[in-house]
């Protein structure tokens, strides 16, 4: 046997602890890789994540690399378990951990928070998105004409909100956001950058879209922490029964899902418009363009018990004057929507998950949101 199939054999062996059966940075199952400079099991895409940091960055395939006795006694003494109680010691309740389904700029930022900033290490260290005000500049995306531009934006725990100035010594900002109103949500895809992020809130009942970066990955992630911050602290003070483990999800979050489905009005006589749908939670937006900073309009998924229903197909007589056949039917207590999706696979994952939404019972503040959305259609 030679020496490196006798590491590899170990290595198999340390995998089997609690702890390094998942990256010990995104969670994703059985990772083939190890950093042994740090002392990880982590998955391929977090270990190039790893390689672009050159102060942690010896990382190996449990497979192909060469491993030296003395790294593979590394692995065995430390692994992902006792790393995870140093380097993840002190992560804020509201600091936003993500997974293996998260953007690059989430994923590389965590790690760099972790090993090369040592946030979360280090006792007493004050961090940037727990001061009580952020203020500075990220650029946005123009409302109608798509052109992003720099804006001053500053965020006050004291006054619970967000706010914009379109001129950098402007006295009025252009916009007063409540940060409980607020998600965002990073989206480098749709909005053709890696640092995008999607700022979704409420204003005058009616939903509001900006699309925001900045060029260095740490300020935007940030932004996106400090935003959480300030939510916690404004539902701590809104609910103060509750504990951080029922108000964290109440935070931002990612959209269960997104695309283009066609819709037709309450008459069903304007025919189908293919519009891009968002689901947050129990809100079903719709835009014309993935980009619009308004919703045209949107469906409140209540639960089965309260007279909502989701199924397959479209009502016996529907004139399909559409472009798609697969068909969705929400029933509502007031209307009936239709939709129409372009595959098969498209309409049965719409509807797991909009049958998954009506089967959750709502909460108190889902019947406030219930009654805001119900009368507007
Ligand atoms: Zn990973």
């Amino acid at each position: 046997m030679s020496t490196n199939e006798r590491a590899i054999r170990a290595l198999k062996e340390i995998l089997q602890k609690p702890g390094n059966d998942v990256c010990a940075d995104c969670g994703a199952l059985d990772p083939g890789w190890g950093s042994c400079s740090l002392g990880v099991f982590i998955c391929l895409d977090c270990s190039g994540i790893h390689r672009n940091i050159p102060e942690i960055c010896k990382v190996k395939s449990l497979r192909l690399s060469h491993w030296e006795d003395q790294e593979v006694q590394f692995m065995a003494e430390n692994g992902n378990k006792l790393m995870k109680a140093k380097y993840e010691a002190d992560v804020p309740v509201y600091y936003y951990k993500p997974t293996h389904k998260d953007c690059q700029v989430l994923r590389e930022q965590w790690i760099r928070a972790k090993y090369e900033r040592k946030e979360f290490s280090k006792p007493g260290k004050s961090l940037t998105y727990e001061s009580e005000a952020r203020e500075g500049t990220l650029m946005k995306r123009g409302r109608d004409n798509g052109q992003f531009l720099s804006r001053r934006f500053v965020l006050s725990e004291r006054e619970g909100n967000l706010k914009y100035y379109t001129k950098y010594d402007a006295k009025e900002p252009k916009a007063v956001i409540k940060v409980d109103t607020i998600n965002a949500t990073f989206q480098p895809e749709k909005i053709g950058n890696p640092n995008g992020l999607q700022i979704t809130y409420l204003k005058d009942y009616s939903t509001r879209n900006i699309f925001v970066y900045h060029e260095n990955g740490k300020e935007i992630v940030d932004w996106f922490n400090s935003i959480r911050a300030v939510q916690l602290q404004y539902l701590r003070v809104a609910f103060p029964g509750a504990t951080d483990a029922e108000l964290v999800p109440k935070l931002t979050r990612n959209f269960i899902k997104e695309g283009y489905m066609e819709k037709t009005g309450p008459r069903q006589t304007e025919g189908f418009k293919k519009r891009w749908f968002t689901l947050d939670q129990r809100r079903l937006m719709y835009f014309k363009d993935p980009l619009d900073a308004f919703a045209k309009g949107e469906v409140f998924l209540g639960n089965n018990d309260n007279h909502y229903s989701a199924s397959a197909g479209l009502p016996p007589g529907t004139h399909c004057n559409g472009a798609w056949q697969y068909g969705i039917t929400i029933e509502t207590p007031d209307r009936s929507f239709l939709f129409t999706c372009e595959t098969e696979s498209d309409q049965q994952d719409w509807l797991k998950h909009f049958k998954n939404v009506m089967n959750t019972q709502m909460s108190p503040q889902d019947y406030t949101m219930e009654a805001l959305l119900r009368h507007r259609h």
